[in-house]
């Protein structure tokens, strides 16, 4: 499932063939996705210039000189592929530039979405009016966590999910940002100290900024956006290791937590 690396490292390798160009061919290939995809989609992108990429969360963005942006979401097994030799029924959308570029948005189990919105209304789109800060750059700090834990009660790993409280963070990385943090993710959110989550605000763009570095993290069905099959491999540090050794000489435990599994050591997350 693409987490946020890999939705960051698709719009990097999206801007590089996209930025500045035209749109000369946009071909939805079904209606829906997870929901319906907008019925006027290739009337409002044919012929319009991409003049802008970026990421809100797990949701890429391509902003058009028609004051378009249209928002996509990878689901659980979405990927771009440039250039691809042959479409198939995966191929649910085809984009092809003034420069002879195509691309196609592939996703097998289609969870994924697509929708277009104004871009001067794109802060006040539904699914990311209720966003917490990005956890990657400066927006997360010990004194929001204090605030958005305050009077929690409910473990830090179930709040570090909570989108209203870190954007996109994902299984994975919250994990990986709870071990390097040294903090067990039974801990009750509230009960931690500041110096505690200094630790947790450090970690987590720490974490995922190493994964996005290589090229993010290779899982099932996830290509590169550069049409290469191929994808990077992460070593995780808990993730996924259940029963391995951990650096301190402990051990890795799995437990569920929300119906998702957490991986951790108990001895050096306190
Ligand atoms: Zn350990």
């Amino acid at each position: 499932m693409p987490e946020l690396p890999e939705v960051e490292t698709s719009v990097r390798g999206l801007e590089r063939v996209l930025l500045g160009r035209q749109l000369v061919r946009v071909e939805p290939r079904r209606a829906d996705l997870r929901r319906a995809m907008p019925v006027d989609l290739r009337q409002r992108l044919t012929g319009a210039r991409v003049t802008g990429l970026g990421r809100r969360a797990k949701y890429g963005l391509i902003e058009t000189d028609r004051d378009d942006t249209l928002i996509f979401h990878l689901g659980m097994s979405g990927s771009w592929r440039i250039n691809p030799q042959d479409i198939g029924a995966h191929d649910h959308l085809i984009l092809e530039t003034d420069d002879g570029v195509s691309l196609s948005l592939n996703d097998p189990r289609r969870f994924g979405s697509l929708d277009l919105v104004l871009t001067d209304e794109v802060e006040q789109w539904p699914p990311f009016k209720a966003l917490g800060p990005e956890p990657i750059g400066e927006a997360l700090s010990a004194s929001w966590f204090k605030r958005a834990f305050a009077g929690r009660s409910a473990a830090v790993k179930l709040l570090l999910l909570d989108q209203r409280i870190v954007a996109g963070l994902g299984n994975i990385y919250a994990c990986e940002a709870l071990y390097r943090a040294g903090i067990s993710p039974l801990r009750a959110g509230g009960s931690l100290t500041l110096v505690r989550l200094k630790r947790l605000a450090r970690a987590i763009p720490e974490v995922l900024e190493e994964a996005i570095e290589a090229g993010g993290s290779s899982l099932r069905n996830f290509a590169q956006p550069n049409g290469e099959l191929g994808y990077f491999s992460k070593e995780f540090a808990v993730y996924d290791r259940e029963g391995e050794p951990c650096a301190c000489g402990g051990t890795v435990k799995r437990i569920v937590q929300g119906g998702r599994s957490t991986f951790y050591c108990p001895r050096c997350q306190r």
